[in-house]
């Protein structure tokens, strides 16, 4: 299951206390297997087992899983789905950055005749959460922390874009923040507070009108060494659609003093002993920069196996699906919530658990004698940790037309029920009668269904999001969050193996009833809140724990306290974001039904270019832009439709369910 990202402090501790009251089972006794059960836990173990490696994209232990799903499809007989390859549906995402070896950088002060180049690595690198550049004299402004702050709680009036004209020019920034050593800093005292953030800054930036960034080490970074970030410092994503590169200290304080403007020392005191902006254009200082950042996108697949209908309903399709990718060894920017571990996160439960469902689901449909009225398409999609790529990917390249598909029924997470044999059944709002179908065969089967009309209770969102964002109606099977949830401790041995083999029974139930219906099984709108609130993204798991971890090693892969800065955002939007990479404008999924972007007239498709008077390139710059308001307030939300602008006027809500 996807985990929400920018979530507010608010959500956190809900999810905080969800988590913290599911408790885990583990059975002491070792119980007899039933066949069922025992093909489950086959399953489970071999798609949880170390040597799958976690199941991340690019990775040889989730190709490995691909075949094993691949493989009992084959042995089931299924078909493949025309114009895909074989049992599989490629698709790319994107991977880890490298950089050209061409890279260069020069700088021209005005006390020389000529640029004077800079030396990559030593003097200078980029950082890939930036475009690539190519930027030829451009003027340098110094702009302090490169924060714009302003916050009456907090007593905060502090902007270092006040009285410069940064527009087409780039910024020389510090990192982090002003005051860091005191504790009284409206800064969040000695803590970092949510303006250090690097993307944010970035953000910041870009909405000043600056063509590029160029950052150096805050005073307490740099107290023994100042290191240059490398590349991939604040993850692999570009979260802004301008360069962003670092210099030395040493060098950013040859600039002021070339320019007249004091050494670097002197102003960051000033900044700190007065919290007023030290910012200044660099008078005859001049950048160029050019190099490339290769994205490196990374092949994955969905595994797609179809079992055939026959009748007059047979041209209609009934999806089963489940994501079999996972968090791989964890990481900064996976949607771990073990942070700083490496170690393999199995994903037993998330989602060994669901695939296993699927494959059971396919042999049980499979072994039917007479032929179901339905083709039923069984699906394990990758890419959903990263932002339901797979699913993604599949509505929108479907291999079976979307107006004759009938239903989708999801497994994420069904791994750990409960004592009291809670299952909690999403999307019973897709289709009229759900609701009371999931309780009379849930009943039969002796659970207690918690029923939730819509895609999400705020969680995080899952594949079956994207078959319902294309109008086909839904089901989510879920046994809850726990304490191993995206952590390295989501292990097989945890598994209720007998709570699947009971809800492998109602799927088989609720599919056959589904499949066998006179007639399809009408959409309807579920009526409440979807998954990813006005700005989830997909890299951005800054927000993902209450936990700041401490001083990590800036030259690790991981990332460091600026970029766990938490974003808080208390006005919805309702928008659901697409998660593709795209730096030219955010393009949306879907709205939330009766959310104020819907209501304003926001269409799904539409791509968001400003909010609110500022600029949008990346769903970074959205998120922020989101952050900066309050519920009631109105904005002007510029958009592309059909390559047509559009400005229509938005009324923020309070974010629902708080
Ligand atoms: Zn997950």
């Amino acid at each position: 299951m996807l985990l929400t990202r920018y979530r507010t402090a608010l959500g956190f501790a809900f999810a905080a206390a969800l988590m913290a009251a599911a408790g885990r089972q583990a059975s002491a006794i070792e119980p007899v297997l039933s066949a069922a059960e025992s093909r489950l836990k086959a399953d489970v173990t071999y798609l949880a087992d170390d040597l799958r490696e976690g199941r991340a994209p690019g990775t040889n232990g989730i190709e490995a899983a691909a075949d094993y799903i691949a493989g009992v499809f084959r042995e089931l007989g299924l078909k493949t789905a025309p114009g895909a390859q074989g049992y599989f549906q490629p698709f790319t995402i994107a991977g880890t950055p490298t950089l050209d070896d061409k890279a260069s950088m020069a700088i021209k002060t005005k006390d020389k005749d000529k640029p004077e180049s800079l030396a990559l690595k030593t003097d200078f690198a980029p950082l890939s959460l930036g475009a690539s550049a190519d930027l030829k004299g451009v003027p340098l402004v110094f702009a302090g922390y490169g924060i714009t702050a302003k916050e009456s709680e907090r007593k905060l009036d502090y902007d270092d874009y006040a009285g410069v004209d940064v527009k087409g020019k780039a910024v020389l920034i510090i990192r982090r923040e002003p005051q860091q050593k005191d504790e009284k800093s409206p800064f969040d005292g000695k803590e970092l507070s949510s303006h250090s953030d690097l993307r944010g800054k970035a953000t910041n930036a870009f909405h000043h009108g600056a063509k590029a960034i160029v950052i150096i080490s805050d005073t307490e970074t740099a107290k023994d060494s100042d290191p240059l970030l490398p590349l991939a410092y604040a993850g692999g994503d570009q979260s802004t659609s301008i360069p962003f590169l670092m210099i030395t200290r040493a060098r950013a304080d040859a600039l002021l003093k070339s320019a007249g403007a004091g050494s670097l020392a002197d102003t960051e005191q000033k900044i700190d002993e007065t919290l007023k902006p030290q910012s200044k254009v660099l008078d005859g200082v001049t950048l160029s920069a050019n190099y490339k950042i290769n994205r490196n996108e990374i092949k994955t697949k969905n595994v797609i196996g179809v079992l055939e209908g026959s009748g007059p309903h047979a041209d209609e399709t009934i999806f089963v699906g489940g994501h079999y990718d996972h968090l791989g060894h964890g990481g900064m920017r996976s949607g771990s919530l073990a942070f700083l571990s490496r170690d393999i996160h199995n994903g037993a439960d998330d989602n060994a658990s669901g695939t296993a469902m699927v494959l059971e689901m396919a042999r049980r449909l499979s072994r039917r004698h007479e032929p179901l009225p339905r083709r039923v398409v069984f699906m394990a999609f990758s890419g959903e940790e990263r932002g339901l790529l797979g699913s993604m990917h599949y509505v929108k390249n479907p291999l079976y037309p979307i107006d004759k598909s009938v239903f989708m029924v999801n497994f994420d997470m069904v791994g750990r029920l409960n004592d009291k044999s809670e299952l909690t059944v999403f999307g019973v709002g897709s289709t009229p009668g759900a609701a009371e179908l999931v309780d009379s065969l849930g009943g039969s089967l002796g659970f207690t269904i918690k029923k939730v009309r819509g895609m999400s209770d705020g969680i995080g969102g899952s594949d079956h999001q994207s078959f319902y964002l294309k109008n086909i109606p839904v089901l989510f099977a879920f046994t809850g969050i726990h304490n191993d949830y995206h952590r390295p401790s989501d292990d097989h041995e945890r598994i209720n193996i007998a709570g699947m083999g009971r809800i492998a029974d109602l799927g088989e139930l609720l599919l056959l009833n589904l499949a066998k219906r006179p007639k399809r099984p009408e959409f309807t709108k579920a009526g409440s809140q979807v998954a990813g609130h006005g700005g989830a993204t997909p890299a951005a798991s800054s927000t993902s724990n209450n936990a700041k971890p401490k001083a990590a090693d800036p030259h690790s892969s991981g990332g460091n306290d600026e970029d766990m800065a938490r974003v808080s955002i208390t006005a919805y939007f309702g928008s659901i974001p697409d998660y593709e990479d795209s730096t030219t404008g955010v393009k949306l999924a879907g709205v939330s039904e009766g959310g104020p972007a819907e209501k304003a007239g926001i269409k799904s498709g539409d791509i968001i270019i400003s909010f609110g008077g500022k600029p949008v390139a990346t769903v970074y710059d959205y998120t922020k832009c989101i952050a900066a308001h309050k519920p009631g307030d109105v904005v002007e939300v510029k958009l592309k439709r059909d390559g047509k602008e559009m400005t229509l006027k938005v009324t923020l809500a309070p974010r629902p369910g708080r």
